[in-house]
């Protein structure tokens, strides 16, 4: 149970002006230049992070080569990285209100959720890779007997992550702590608007026996510091989530460099859709409202396409409409909001704008679309439920990744599978039917990372999350992910 006293006393706390974190220590930018953070809760300054240039990124990456190969970390024994990661944990679990606190002021997502979400995500990531970096195997080929077929798992060497704003910690751990479990050197570029708290995360690293050089912080703008990591020779592995434009320009730089292998988490227009069957569809108006709302939107698996049954349409909107009136929308640090502060003003504009558009475009606005609570300094939009959208609108088509939902009615399962399949996106999707024939056949149908059924957004560590189509290609959490940080290496051994 959280409590507000000691949130309203981290709330006011000064936060000293932040340096990168490379090779153990923290350093201001080479430049001396720095970005003032401002805070979503209110509009006001935090501090200031260093503005990292290629200087400061090529520092890092050597010390992380540096420190992969003379083996301080990669030639340890797996049980040794587990105690490690699992100290490291435990120190996260005993800041995770403070740095819970740190993030929420730094982003804007409501308390409750981020605490979850991600303190306590983030520490629950770094004990699941631990428990499992001593029960990975490697192989022995069935060769004929002449022959000794292994195939071992070795780590990559350098990984290089960027990570979005939207949930710094989670994300970050998804990377980092797979990374680092399978003995990687690690460099993360956390977001300009989100690097609080990661800087953070590496103190602690320290703090519990990552050695100095494993794992890097450089913070700075994706131009400056970000495209010098993605074009590196010597990074071995890049591990992105964030928009599809970024990830298309990663995949340049990786042609324009040494071909490292991208890994790429990208957005979503994600489709919910409610046959005339569901199970409970007072439920399903609930949990749909919180599936598109929470985190005012800024969730890559937002169900941001509401496709419902013609002829359960119009009630079932009405429902929605209440569930997003009675979101109660403020401070994320006070224990009583639901919802937080849109992330940053251009993001807020961005919302409003995808609003006027979709009225453009012949949408009716059924409840929100306005900014609110301006007089606090902050940036809050009232969640918006938008209906009409045709599958060609702008809406129906483009990630908004705010608190808007557009709303389609569709007639019968081929018309719900053809609009769910309708943009470049395949991230997530949802489907509320007791039907299980149909449950099953929408699910092969649906090309999307994860088909959800008669529920919205649920995961925990031991599913895979990653998209298909233009969401994407890599796979955080689950065994798999562990994956994308090791090479296979094969020893011929003839007898
Ligand atoms: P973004 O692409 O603008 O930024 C993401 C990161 O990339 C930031 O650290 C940024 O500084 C960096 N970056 C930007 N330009 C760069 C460049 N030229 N070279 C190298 N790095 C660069 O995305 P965002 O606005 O921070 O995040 C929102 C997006 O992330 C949404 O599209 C959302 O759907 C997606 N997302 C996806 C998942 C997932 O798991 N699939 C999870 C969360 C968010």
């Amino acid at each position: 149970m959280l409590d507000q006293s000691a949130i309203d006393t981290l709330r006011s706390a000064a936060i000293p002006d932040q340096g990168h974190v490379i090779d153990g220590r923290t350093e201001a930018a080479q430049t001396g230049e720095t970005l003032d953070v401002v805070s979503p809760i209110d509009g006001r300054r935090l501090c200031s992070i260093a503005a990292g240039s290629a200087a400061d990124m090529e520092r890092a990456i050597s010390s992380a080569r540096a420190a992969f190969e003379d083996g301080r970390w990669s030639k340890t024994a797996p049980v040794h990285r587990k105690k490690v990661l699992h100290k490291l944990a435990g120190l996260i679990e005993r800041d995770a209100l403070a740095l819970t606190v740190l993030g929420v002021r730094d982003n804007g997502t409501e308390i409750n959720m981020a605490y979850k979400a991600e303190a306590l995500s983030a520490a629950a990531t770094f004990r699941y890779y631990a428990e499992l970096v001593d029960k990975v195997y490697g192989e022995i080929a069935p060769t004929g007997s002449n022959v000794l077929g292994l195939v071992h798992r070795a780590p990559v060497g350098v990984v290089g992550a960027i990570v979005p704003w939207n949930f710094p910690l989670m994300i970050g751990a998804w990377k980092i702590a797979p990374a680092l479990a399978a003995g990687n050197a690690v460099v993360l570029k956390p977001a300009e608007t989100a690097s609080l708290s990661l800087l953070r995360i590496a103190e602690l690293a320290l703090e519990a026996g990552v050695p100095e050089g494993i794992f890097n912080v450089v913070t700075g703008t994706g131009v400056a510091a970000g495209e010098a990591l993605a074009l590196s020779m010597e990074v071995d592995v890049l591990a992105f989530t964030g928009s599809g434009a970024t990830g298309r320009r990663l995949l340049t730089y990786s042609a324009q460099s040494n071909l490292k292998r991208c890994y790429l988490e990208l957005g979503g227009k994600s489709p919910n859709i409610v046959f005339n069957d569901a199970p409970d569809l007072a439920e399903a108006a609930k949990v749909s409202a919180a599936g598109i709302f929470r985190n005012s939107g800024q969730v890559c698996v937002a169900g941001s396409r509401l496709l419902v049954q013609e002829d359960i349409h119009d009630d079932f909107v009405s429902e929605i409409c209440k569930h997003a009136e009675a979101f109660r929308v403020g401070d994320p640090l006070d224990l009583s909001s639901q919802i937080g502060a849109v992330h940053s003003l251009p993001q807020l504009e961005a919302d409003l704008r995808f609003v006027a558009t979709a009225e453009e475009e012949g949408a009716d606005r059924r409840t929100g679309g306005a900014r609110i609570l301006q007089e606090t300094g902050g940036y809050y939009m009232q969640p918006t439920v938008m209906t009409s959208v045709r599958p060609t609108d702008t809406l129906a088509t483009k990630e908004v990744f705010g608190p808007v939902l557009a709303v389609t009615p569709f007639r019968d399962e081929e018309d719900a599978i053809r609009l769910a399949n309708g943009t470049e996106f395949g991230l997530a999707a949802g489907l509320w039917t007791q039907n299980l024939g149909r449950a099953h056949r929408m699910i092969s149908a649906i090309r999307a990372g994860v088909v959800h059924v008669n529920t919205y957004g649920g995961a925990d560590l031991t599913v895979p999350l990653g998209g298909v189509k233009q969401s994407g290609n890599g796979h955080d959490k689950s065994l798999h992910a562990l994956d994308k940080y090791h090479d296979l290496k094969t020893a011929w051994i003839q007898l």
